[in-house]
């Protein structure tokens, strides 16, 4: 049988290993590491710092690869993807949020959002149309001819969770994103992305703050290398039908038409 179960796990960690640099000096990173994600599940990942949690990002996100173990996207196991098709499926199905924003200075944030898009050689109707779709889903549309400098720290961050969503990615990837921002600017992201999964996108994220983690489904605690214990996120908890409300995924899938 070579079928994917329809309830498979959109992603599915199985004994991560990841061991830097070799011999008498090699580190080990991750000590084997489980973990399964839903399509429509919102995760929040924390624990100390040097636990593993940007390592598990990076590899989620496949900007790095495991040294052991098995990690399958939709099914398919992406370590036996060359090169050439995980950068593929990191763009068609994965978008990136930063803790440090990363947008281009003296750029718009229209321009800055178009980006994405720029790098897959789309037409510039095409790359506007999507990217002001993409401003205003994070409520920034009137700020689009604005360059970073001229937006504060929590409009700049939303321009960066635009330009991920620019792809119309199925999962968006957030490493500590409101690492650099004040409590009600933090609060107002975590709002965002919960609006987000409702939406339907799946979202993992990595928080230092047990206040922000709450607005997850999961809670995901690191530990030394490896998933210590999970919990239920307090404030998804008491919302019912959440879940599967966005299991289908067309809410945010049909936001932008193709
Ligand atoms: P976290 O995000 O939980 O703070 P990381 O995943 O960044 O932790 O790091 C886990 C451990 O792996 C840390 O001890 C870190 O120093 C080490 N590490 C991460 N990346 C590298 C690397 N490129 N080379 C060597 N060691 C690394
Ligand atoms: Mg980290």
């Amino acid at each position: 049988m070579s079928g994917v179960a329809p309830d498979a796990p959109l992603i599915e960690l199985k004994g991560i290993t990841k061991s830097f640099g070799e011999g008498a000096a090699a580190f080990q990173a991750l000590k084997g590491v489980d973990l399964a994600i839903a399509r429509g599940d919102f995760v929040a990942v924390m624990g100390p710092s040097g636990s593993g949690k940007s390592t598990t990002m990076n590899i989620l996100g496949c900007l790095d690869v495991p040294t052991g173990g098995i990690f399958r996207f939709r099914g398919v196991e992406v370590q036996a993807l060359g090169r050439d098709q995980r950068s593929l499926l990191r763009r068609r199905y994965l978008g990136f949020v930063f803790q440090g924003f990363n947008l281009l200075a003296r750029t718009t944030a229209l321009e800055n959002v178009e980006l994405p898009l720029l790098y897959r050689g789309e037409k510039i109707a095409v790359r506007q149309k999507a990217a002001r779709h993409a401003l205003d889903q994070v409520g920034l549309l009137p700020w689009a001819d604005h360059t970073p400098a001229e937006l504060s720290g929590g409009q700049q961050q939303r321009v960066a969770i635009a330009r991920a969503l620019v792809t119309q990615p199925d999962v968006l990837l957030a490493d500590e994103p409101t690492g650099n921002l004040d409590t009600q600017r933090s609060t107002e992201i975590m709002e965002l992305l919960t609006r987000l999964n409702q939406a339907g996108i799946t979202v993992l994220m990595v928080t230092h703050e047990a206040e922000m983690a709450q607005f997850a489904h999961r809670i995901v605690h690191f530990r030394d290398g490896l998933v210590e214990r999970e919990e239920r996120g307090m404030l998804a908890a008491s919302q019912t039908g959440l879940a599967a409300a966005a299991g289908s995924g067309a809410g945010y899938e049909g936001a932008i038409p193709a």
